[in-house]
């Protein structure tokens, strides 16, 4: 049986249905990005078949990543699919938020639980300077249609950048603490060209945010997890959780039951190495054909590394940007 064969640390499928974005982040794209052509990015029938292969095979959770998810023209139909599979328990988003207003209540309605939020500053001026385009009112209406959505949970997703944002991380959890959310640090991974700022200099460390954040506040360390990479802390008295995800500093291939699916159908079987299988070649070559696909999928499994290893101070290894692998 194919299902016996399928890697049971895997559990867990992030899909880029895009690559394009409202956006351009500092850290995620160069300033002139070149997306794909259409063609070459998976139809929305079949991110659809490719996600309920993974689902009949024992994935639980899928996170819908991008690029901008909620720019790809009607993504919603990929929700309602996806929210109505029998065996999936957990269908996540990840979001820069701009467009939460427009569709919040209807990725509710299709089941969609668990909501992440792109926010690395409180500052008019340092929001635009960070995603070179965006207007931060946008992403605060955003999460005001999140909040009124009634999702089971929505973090704050932060990239740290030294002189750009660190020194607003004890704010940036006041604002959390505030709003009644989680919030994660995320140390930048060197993903693609950028362009915009050296690395090793911007590098700041899970440590050293924790460190900022103790003058503050009370961090106690919990066994808590989403089934994500996200260390977790509380703040006594508060709800809110204080996640840090650090590539660098605390490698977390160990514990990785993911795998990522980009939006031209590659199946990647680890963020930080290049290993790949091209599903899209395998759905286009059996049409509606699901046993090969679900043998693919399986198959790929066996090329599922055991660790990771990013160097700040060499060119990126890694030459995909994180809009097509969605993070
Ligand atoms: N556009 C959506 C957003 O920004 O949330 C989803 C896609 S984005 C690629 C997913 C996550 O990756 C975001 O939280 C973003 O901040 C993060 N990200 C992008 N580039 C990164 C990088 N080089 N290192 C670490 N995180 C990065
Ligand atoms: Fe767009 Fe998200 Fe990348 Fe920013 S991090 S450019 S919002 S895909």
């Amino acid at each position: 049986m194919l299902i016996d064969r399928f890697d049971r640390r895997v559990s867990y499928l992030r899909i880029s249905v895009t690559d394009r974005c409202d956006l351009r982040c500092v850290y995620c794209m160069s300033e002139k990005m070149q997306f794909l052509p259409r063609a070459q990015l998976l139809s929305l029938e079949e991110i659809i078949q490719v996600a309920s292969c993974f689902v009949a095979l024992g994935v639980e959770k899928i996170r819908i990543t991008g690029g901008e998810p909620l720019h790809r023209k009607n993504i919603i139909k990929v929700f309602d699919a996806l929210g109505a599979l029998d065996g999936l328990r957990d269908l996540t988003l990840t979001t820069n938020g701009t467009q939460l207003p427009r569709f919040a209540a209807a990725l509710k309605a299709a089941g969609v639980t668990r909501v992440n939020i792109s926010l690395d500053t409180l500052r008019e001026d340092r929001y635009r300077a960070l995603t070179r385009t965006g207007r931060i009112e946008r992403v605060m209406q955003g999460l005001d249609a999140a909040l009124d959505a009634g999702f089971e949970r929505v973090k704050l997703n932060a990239v740290v950048l030294k002189h750009r944002n660190h020194d607003e991380v004890g704010d940036l959890v006041a604002f959390a603490i505030d709003r009644g959310v989680d919030i994660s640090f995320i140390e930048e991974m060197p993903l693609g060209f950028v362009g915009d700022h050296d690395r090793a200099e911007c590098f700041y460390s899970s440590d050293d945010i924790r460190r900022d954040l103790a003058q503050r506040y009370e961090l106690v360390p919990t066994t808590e997890s989403t089934g994500g990479p996200s260390r977790y802390f509380r703040i006594p008295g508060v709800a809110t959780r204080v996640g840090f995800i650090s590539p660098h500093s605390h490698n977390f291939c160990a514990q990785c039951n993911r795998v990522r699916l980009t939006s031209e159908g590659r199946l990647l079987l680890c963020l930080g190495q290049e290993h790949s299988v091209d599903l899209r070649h395998v759905v286009r070559a059996h049409p509606g054909d699901d046993a090969a696909l679900q043998a693919a999928i399986v198959d790929s499994m066996a090329i599922k590394p055991k660790g990771h290893d990013f160097d700040l101070q060499a060119q990126p290894v890694i030459f995909r940007h994180m809009n097509h692998t969605g993070g």
